[in-house]
């Protein structure tokens, strides 16, 4: 079986898992205890909390460890619907993931404002110099890249723009975090993670919120993380997730995803030579080294993700997939597509396991299935 669906989750890598069983045999204690089990396990926190405010470029005290990024977006969400004015906006693209487009329409109705995106699947930069020039929204939010297309956000020109007029900017880095390197994305006001896209568990998260900032929070009953988010932490995951950030951090600084961008180009290539009428997602555009996101002639998404399951690859339609119909993508609706194209859409993700055998076996595979439909088979 080809796994090509690391977007969705990725597995657990072995750095990951030996750092889960050595916090869970060794360290008994819960971080809040006045004793010293309570307190071995508070030290392991609070290095866990460096070593990811390094990564970052950040303060430790401005990260909240959460149990996964839908709870960090929905806490930053939540936290600016209860501080910023009543008549403020939110701006933010409308390719966001469900967990932040749903709570922002959920916290903020009419006063959400969608950000237009190019027919590339880019936030548009100018539209949204222009428009700052008179306007000031609460806060705006644009994530880093995105999870149905790969294609990345203008972030850091969006962050300069939000820090010239002291607008707060809220980035997802979901998607970015053990892709590319996570180096400065502590500049910017809110930044939401989860370890899972990256080689850690599953169940574990976080938020950076801004320097000396304090957030409401959504859970209540406990003074952890500094009374933000209540709850014993969640120690072996959080020494997890670490681990796998580190492991992820130390292959980017050593180039080690060229290669891998590489494979995935040739991919790409072939893909088009050998399938007429299939097109990629996004392709001048700036893209994540793992993401390919194709539209495909012969049927409907559905009808692909079934054919290449059951011949031994597993691949994703982008959006919510859980119910085996075919669903339109918001991302692809937002970037201009028709309808009748939302439902064309196929997404090939790999990671860092992922080998050039298993992209050209992938290739092969669409190829063999795309003349068998092509003939009626
Ligand atoms: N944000 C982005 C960009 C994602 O891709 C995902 C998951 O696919 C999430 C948020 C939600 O992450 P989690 O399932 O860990 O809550």
């Amino acid at each position: 079986m080809f796994y090509f669906d690391y977007n969705a989750t990725a597995p657990v890598m072995r750095e990951a898992r030996e750092a889960w069983l050595e916090a869970t045999e060794k360290v008994h204690g819960n971080p809040s205890s006045p004793h010293a089990f309570g307190r071995a396990a508070n030290h392991a926190l609070v290095n866990a909390r460096e070593q990811l405010a390094h990564h970052l470029g950040c303060h430790p005290g401005d990260i909240i460890w959460t149990s996964c990024a839908t709870e960090s977006n929905n806490l930053a969400m939540h936290h600016f619907a209860q501080t910023l004015p009543r008549e403020a906006e939110i701006w933010l693209s409308p390719i966001e993931h469900p967990c932040i487009d749903n709570s922002a329409r959920h916290y903020f109705g009419k006063r959400a404002r969608f950000l237009p995106v190019s027919k590339e699947g880019v936030v548009d930069l100018e539209w949204f110099t222009q428009e700052m020039t008179d306007k000031r929204p609460g806060v705006v939010t644009v994530m880093c890249a995105n999870n149905e297309t790969g294609v990345i956000q203008p972030w850091r020109e969006i962050l300069s723009i939000c820090q010239a007029y002291e607008v707060p900017f809220f980035t997802d880095a979901v998607q970015w975090l053990g892709k590319m390197p996570a180096k400065d994305l502590g500049q910017c006001d809110y930044v939401t993670g989860a370890a899972h896209k990256f080689g850690g568990p599953r169940g574990v998260g976080f938020l950076k919120i801004p320097r000396g900032g304090k957030i409401t929070p959504l859970l209540l009953g406990g003074k952890q993380e500094r009374g933000q988010r209540a709850g014993t932490e969640n120690l072996p995951i959080i020494m997890a997730l670490m681990a796998a950030l580190e492991v992820r951090e130390r292959q980017l600084a050593e180039n080690q995803h060229q290669t891998r961008a590489e494979w995935k180009e040739k991919f790409e290539k072939l893909l088009l030579r050998q399938v007429p009428g299939a097109t990629i997602v996004g392709a001048k555009a700036p893209r994540l080294w793992n993401t390919t996101s194709a539209l495909m002639p012969e049927g409907g998404q559905q009808r692909w993700v079934t054919r290449l399951d059951k011949a031994g690859f597993a691949v994703s339609t982008g959006s919510a997939c859980t119910t085996g119909k075919e669903t339109p993508s918001h991302v692809l609706s937002a970037m201009g597509y028709p309808a009748g194209q939302l439902t064309q859409v196929l997404r090939f993700s790999s990671g860092w396991e992922t080998t050039a055998a298993d992209w050209e076996a992938l290739e092969k595979g669409i190829v063999k299935i795309f003349g068998e439909v092509h003939h009626g088979r």
